[in-house]
């Protein structure tokens, strides 16, 4: 059993829809614990830097749809003012793994009812990109690396 650190934002999506504090809610009934929370406006650089890994690779080999990715992750189809996201980091016992549990699979169609992206998930009519609402690191590789992007060590209680 490790203590691990894991990165979760509230995407553009869930911000506009006013769902950072059901996400917060669902996290804190959970094993885990807040470590740090922020707003953060999303330039065009950090959403490339976070999903870097992601370029060129399965649906993303498609440029545009690699482009609506890094479009959505910015606020540019959610109309949230100052590109606002909510970037957290929560830890505990197998964190990672823990939080996806609550978050859901990715394809909100295919997430399962009782989880953040299944109840609320919807996919884009206008881009197909599935607007899942929140972020959570995939694995403790990936942990390590995000939370890393979005915070700095100060920044983590
Ligand atoms: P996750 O966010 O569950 O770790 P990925 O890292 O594979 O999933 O993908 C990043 C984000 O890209 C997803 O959360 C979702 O918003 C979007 N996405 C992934 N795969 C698809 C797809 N096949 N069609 C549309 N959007 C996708």
């Amino acid at each position: 059993m490790a203590i691990e650190k894991t990165l979760i934002l509230v995407k553009p999506d869930g911000m506009q829809r006013r769902l950072a504090g059901l996400c917060i809610d669902r996290l804190d009934n959970s094993p885990f614990e807040m470590a740090a929370a922020k707003v953060v406006s999303v330039t065009e650089e950090l959403a490339r830097k976070h999903y870097a890994l992601l370029e060129g690779q399965g649906v993303f080999a498609d440029k545009t749809k690699y482009q609506q990715l890094i479009n959505f992750l910015k606020g540019d189809y959610n109309n949230v003012p100052g590109r606002r996201v909510l970037a957290m980091v929560y830890r505990g016992e197998n964190a990672v793994k823990g939080v996806r549990e609550i978050v859901g699979a990715t394809n909100p169609e295919a997430a399962a009812p009782g989880t953040i992206r299944g109840a609320f998930g919807r996919v884009s009519a206008r881009t197909g990109i599935f607007e899942n609402v929140v972020h959570a690191s995939g694995n403790a590789e990936e942990a390590e690396r995000e939370v890393a992007i979005w915070f700095r060590p100060e920044e983590l209680a």
